[in-house]
């Protein structure tokens, strides 16, 4: 069960790993980023750096200051767990550390000569890690004391360490099988990083791969006379994300160019093929550097925004700057998808294409095995660490392995024998992911129809999975949620809320089954939609057995409310719950205004049920939706019995474990009974709309929406405060409140624009 700290919530199994406590070492954009990450664990961090010019611990307060400000937290009050310090001062403070992180600038002198004061200072056993990215481990080690080599590990993170999934280890004979566990639960539990294990050599995977491959998308796109703008969208074809090998350049800064490209030829033999697309040496790369056009932070790169808000882009064959040609998916050879048909296309695209795949998969295949202890792992390394949709070794398996190889023939390349030798064993432990989509598919259907099905998974556990788009859920998915209802007890003995998606555990009602009824003015059977959902969610919170929920991605609206039925919630720790419905001039219709208010009053706040009422409208009316599991905890979406975890790969099997436990012994929870306000509630709950309207910061489509969440909570227009609610009571106010909200034209009007553009409509 998760235990929690004054400052938040620890994630589950996060102390168990052995790391209670962690110094980062350099506050700069990797330090301060990983100990903002361990913050988000609930880990406390002493984050040290140099002294400011007035001896204080400025440098380490700006890069908790700089993860604020970039979301590298996940809660503000994570912030709180980071103590700033500065080397001079602080550093005996790394005595208390079980895992000691250095991020310093990458500087072998200055990391060995901290190495050496940590010598005395740091507890026995304690981690000592190097986020290097280019200097070899032996280098960093040399010199030092026995003790020392044995805790020492690198653990390269990427940049933004709370989003990047990819750690990077290189472990030596001589790391302590202590250490290692403790990186690697550590790693999973405490940060939810994917850890691959390299050899000791530049770049480790990633990097290696991935400046490899831009500089050859850039250099064979010039010397091939393409545009950039073909040259970025051809990598998209790949799998690649969008910006393509221009456009990330001009993201992560050109200026990095003599510096990483550099630093990493001058550590790779001269035979290296990387020596061949010398990106440092390029002409138009040192125009750009010299004329401070440094990608987006300088406002021009190879793409340049201007003012007017036009876009340009560079010509590489004059260097002047000219309107950037949007350059449609089906205008490439296989309509932007198919990369078969486009290495097949034997124009300049084709050709071009296939000459960077080519050397792309062959560099990938040649050193693969000297670089990565699993060859799988370069394909996983490029997927966590560069986005791209599959790795370059699974990309020449579904481009054709016969094609690639006779490409790098072409190009008067050898045939690796890693190619030869036909598909990669993807069989390694790194795709839980893959492995619960297929547990799913392989189970028992119990019941099922397009939209939903409820599972029989083994161990007396069903798993009621949504399987619409964003797993919105529709009559047909109610459908099948009433078979699982009526089965509790008898067909399992515990029931799990799941599905294979990392994007959605459910976005909420279907909308557009939501509108049409609305269109059609079939306000009966929207009526008998939201009091069907309410009935159901309301016996899956007093069903005869345990009801989890695996929440990963969105869970919104009606897909939150899901969730607050639940007896227990299993959450990754990125999942963002909420109820958007006021932006959609409604509110939430299935219980969630009624849960959110017995949650805050059991919150045991010292205001009695105006202060809980109050807590819930201002998340209500304020369409509250979180950053992160963490933050929705502290807005109670999450009860202290429920679970964060790290790692998305974690979360169903957590899920699953936490129902078996249950199931045994297992009784439904008491009915709830909840106290309201009545009108006096409602007229102070109300008393500053008015003004907000006056003011222009609401609308009257607000206020009347406002106004009917206010109804709800305070127990209805004549809500009798002497008269304790029961939950059905108030799920009636809610269905009547919504209902009544639909009628409205200007309802409407916000559901229509929401459908038609995504976005919301302030009227
Ligand atoms: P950075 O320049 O943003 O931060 C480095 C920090 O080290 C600064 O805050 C600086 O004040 C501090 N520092 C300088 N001299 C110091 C000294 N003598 N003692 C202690 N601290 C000192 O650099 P960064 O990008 O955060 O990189 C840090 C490390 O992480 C480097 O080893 C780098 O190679 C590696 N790395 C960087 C990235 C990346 O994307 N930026 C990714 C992976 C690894």
């Amino acid at each position: 069960m998760m235990a929690s700290l004054e400052t938040g919530r620890v994630a589950l199994g996060a102390m168990e790993t052995g790391v209670r406590r962690v110094a980062v070492i350099g506050a700069g954009t990797m330090g301060s980023g990983i100990a903002a990450h361990f913050a988000n664990a609930g880990i406390p961090v002493d984050l040290l750096d140099i002294r400011d010019a007035d001896g204080g611990a400025g440098p380490a307060k700006a890069g908790i200051a700089r993860q604020l400000k970039t979301a590298g937290f996940m809660t503000a009050s994570a912030a709180k767990l980071v103590k700033p310090g500065t080397i001079e001062d602080d550093l005996d403070r790394v005595a208390q550390a079980d895992w000691i992180v250095e991020a310093v600038i990458e500087n072998l002198d200055i990391k060995r000569k901290l190495y050496a004061r940590l010598e005395g200072l740091r507890k026995p056993g304690s981690i000592v890690a190097s986020n290097t990215s280019t200097i070899p481990r032996a280098a960093l080690v040399e010199g030092a004391t026995e003790a020392f080599k044995r805790d020492f590990i690198i653990t390269h993170f990427f940049n933004p360490p709370r989003v990047m999934e990819l750690l990077e280890l290189v472990i030596a004979p001589e790391t302590s099988t202590q250490v290692e566990q403790t990186v690697r639960a550590a790693a999973r539990h405490a940060l939810g990083k994917t850890a691959v294990d390299c050899r000791d050599t530049p770049g480790f995977i990633a990097n290696r791969i991935g400046c490899f491959w831009i500089a050859v998308a850039i250099l064979e796109a010039a010397r091939r006379g393409l545009s950039i703008e073909e040259a970025d969208a051809v990598q998209t074809v790949f799998g690649i994300p969008r910006t393509g090998a221009f456009g990330l350049m001009d993201l992560i800064g050109i200026d990095l160019i003599p510096t990483v490209w550099g630093s990493l030829a001058d550590a790779l033999p001269e035979t290296d093929e990387l020596h061949a697309f010398d990106l440092p040496k390029w002409d138009v790369a040192a125009r750009l550097i010299a004329a401070g056009a440094l990608g987006r932070k300088t406002g021009a790169g190879f793409y340049r925004k201007n003012k007017d808000g036009s876009r340009e882009v560079l010509d590489l064959a004059n260097g002047e700057y000219r309107p950037q040609q949007a350059l449609a998916p089906d205008a490439l050879p296989g309509g932007g998808r198919d990369v078969r048909a486009l290495l097949a296309d034997d124009g300049p695209l084709g050709q071009y294409a296939a000459a960077v795949l080519a050397r792309v998969v062959a560099y990938a295949a040649t050193h693969g095995p000297d670089i990565a202890v699993e060859t799988a792992d370069i394909d996983v390394a490029m997927q966590l660490g560069y986005s791209w949709r599959e790795g370059p070794l699974k990309l020449a398996e579904k481009a054709g392995l016969d094609t690639v190889c006779a490409s790098i023939e072409s190009l008067g390349l050898a045939v690796p024998a890693l190619l030869e030798a036909g598909p990669v064993d993807r069989t390694s432990p790194k795709g839980e992911a893959v492995s619960v989509a297929a547990l799913l598919s392989g189970a028992d259907e119990i019941a099922g129809n397009p939209d939903a099905s409820l599972r029989d998974i083994g161990d007396g556990i069903a798993v009621f999975e949504i399987h619409t788009k964003m797993n919105s859920i529709s009559p047909a998915v109610q459908d099948i949620l009433e078979q699982a209802v009526a089965r509790a007890g008898a067909g399992y003995r515990a029931l799990l809320i799941a599905n294979a998606s990392p994007r959605a555990f459910s976005a909420g009602a279907d909308l557009g089954h939501f509108y049409s009824v609305i269109e059609q003015g079939d306000f009966a059977g929207l009526h008998r939609f939201i009091r069907r959902g309410q009935e159901l969610f309301l016996a899956l919170k007093y069903a005869s057995v345990p009801v989890v929920a695996a929440v990963q991605g969105v869970a919104l609206g009606g897909g939150c409310e899901l969730s607050l039925h639940a007896d227990a919630v299993i959450a990754h720790s990125e999942a963002r719950l909420g109820v958007p419905e006021a932006n959609l001039g409604v509110l939430p219709g299935w219980g969630g205004c009624t849960q959110l208010l017995l949650r805050t009053q059991a919150g045991g706040g010292t205001g009695g049920p105006l202060a809980a009422a109050a807590s819930a409208f201002e998340l209500v009316r304020g369409a509250y939706v979180s950053g992160s599991a963490p933050e929705a905890a502290e807005h109670r979406f999450l009860r202290p019995g429920d679970d964060i975890v790290m790692h998305r790969d974690d979360v169903f099997s957590t899920a699953r474990a936490r129902a078996i436990a249950m199931a045994d012994g297992y009784a439904a929870p008491d009915r709830a009974m909840i106290p309201v306000t009545g009108r006096s509630g409602w007229l102070s709950l109300m008393s500053n709309v008015r003004g907000a309207v006056a003011a222009g910061r609401l609308t009257e489509t607000d206020a009347r929406v406002a106004g009917a969440i206010a109804e709800v909570l305070t127990g209805g227009a004549d809500g009798d405060p002497s008269r304790l609610q029961s939950e059905d009571d108030l799920m009636r106010l809610e269905c009547e409140a919504l209902v009544g909200l639909a009628r409205t034209p200007e309802t409407r009007d916000r559901m229509g624009h929401f459908l038609t553009t995504g976005k919301p409509l302030r009227n």
